[in-house]
């Protein structure tokens, strides 16, 4: 085990700036821990002396500075596979704690992020796709600049599409309200299918929907529900 041919890299492994040693990032469900998960990693960070453990922005945590010839006793001795890497895939769905929570939630943002996960993450896509699912309109899981973002207010989930960050950021524009939990789910697919017939590669959502003339028919970039 830990054999690796010559110029190939590890499961799951991403080589880093120094040309030697790997970045890691275990699959974990919808950023969620438990006492157990982050003793195994305090346990592997310890035995493998990995000098830097950090959370990402998409609520996942990465091993750096990890030799090759370790990588998959790491996943071994984790009880995981990594997660999904590449930059068409669908990676992970960036979730808030929601209901129940926090106090301020309107909905339950972990319980539709999962199932967001569990059906579209690892999914091959044309470009990058980010979708970011919070309970209420302070929007902590960013669905103003994810390629799909939904949000929980009282009366049902919003959907926000086309946002993006990047060199030349733009936020997304409010596609629906009201939405149950299915219709976010089959209002996901949907998209999914309409950036996987029509991008070109490497184009993001909102500048497919520009091209196709989607955004003619809704209300401008970041316009809040609220105020209209
Ligand atoms: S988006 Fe709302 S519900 Fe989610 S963590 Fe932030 S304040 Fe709480």
């Amino acid at each position: 085990m830990g054999e690796v041919p010559p110029g190939e890299a590890p499961r799951g492994a991403v080589l880093q700036r120094d040309k030697e040693t790997y970045m890691i990032i275990p699959r974990l469900k919808g950023g969620m821990l438990s006492a157990e998960i982050l003793k195994k990693f305090a346990v592997v960070a310890e035995k493998y002396r990995i000098p830097m453990v950090k959370i990402t922005g998409a609520q996942r945590i990465a091993l750096f500075g990890v030799k090759g010839e370790d990588v998959e006793a790491i996943w071994s001795d984790l009880g995981m596979g990594p997660a999904p890497t590449g930059k068409k895939i669908l990676k992970s769905v960036k979730i808030c704690p929601g209901l129940p929570y926090c106090k301020n939630a309107q909905q339950d943002a972990m319980g539709l992020g999962l199932k967001l996960e569990e059906k579209f993450m690892g999914m091959t896509l044309p470009g990058k796709f980010k979708i970011g699912v919070s309970g209420c309109p302070n929007n902590c899981a960013e669905g103003w600049i994810k390629d799909f973002g939904v949000f929980g207010r009282v009366k049902g989930f919003t959907v926000i599409v086309g946002g993006k960050l990047g060199s030349r950021p733009s936020l997304g524009r409010v596609l629906y309200e009201g939405l149950t939990e299915e219709d976010v789910l089959s209002m996901a697919e949907k998209i999914l299918n309409l950036y996987k017939e029509n991008a070109n590669p490497g184009e993001r959502l909102g500048k497919v929907m520009e091209r196709l003339g989607h955004f003619d028919l809704m209300p401008p970039a970041g316009a809040d529900p609220a105020l209209r």
